[in-house]
């Protein structure tokens, strides 16, 4: 008696298996994607990858006041500055250790020129350390390369600042 219920118990258990993977095969809606041909929306406060801004005219936004390197709680900023000739002050370096950052988001936070932002990447992996130390000139190209969809995310953004 007490063989046959435990045989009942299990063919049930095996059938409704069967019938769990069946329904998930069929009926319900995927909750898996085929990365990399299929990508999950993201917010626009997604902090990916930084970047760092121009203006329309091709000048860069950073005026070097540093305060992003001084806010960094992760150290991964450093930052050198010197006048130009016409009294203007820019980064003569702007280096970003990423294997250094926490992707807190406060050097975005404190930038009063929204330079240097958080982009929507993700896809930035490496196969050596050395090419997650960003130059300013990687940072810029970043800025270049995805300055549309910093403008969208800024602008969506802009009720909450
Ligand atoms: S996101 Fe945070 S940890 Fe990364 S560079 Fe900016 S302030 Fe530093
Ligand atoms: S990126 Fe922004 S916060 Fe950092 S030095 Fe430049 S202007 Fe200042």
């Amino acid at each position: 008696m007490f063989k046959r219920l435990i045989k009942t118990w299990l063919l049930t258990d095996i059938v409704s298996g069967f019938w769990l993977t069946f329904r998930y095969m069929t009926v319900r809606p995927k909750v898996t994607l085929n990365y990399p041909y299929e990508k999950a929306p993201l917010s626009h406060r997604f902090r990916g990858e930084h970047c760092l801004r121009r203006y329309e005219n091709g000048e860069e936004r950073c005026i070097s006041c540093k305060l992003c390197e001084a806010v960094c709680p992760a150290q991964a900023i450093t930052i050198e500055a010197s006048p130009r000739a016409d009294g203007s002050r820019r980064t003569t370096r702007y280096d970003l250790d990423m294997t250094k950052c926490i992707f807190c988001g406060l050097c975005e936070e404190a930038c009063p020129v929204d330079a240097i932002v958080m982009g929507p990447n993700y896809e930035y992996s490496t196969e050596t350390r050395e090419e997650l130390m960003y130059s300013k000139q990687k940072l810029l190209a970043n800025g270049d390369r995805w300055e549309p969809v910093l403008v969208m995310r800024l602008e969506k953004d802009e009720p909450y600042r």
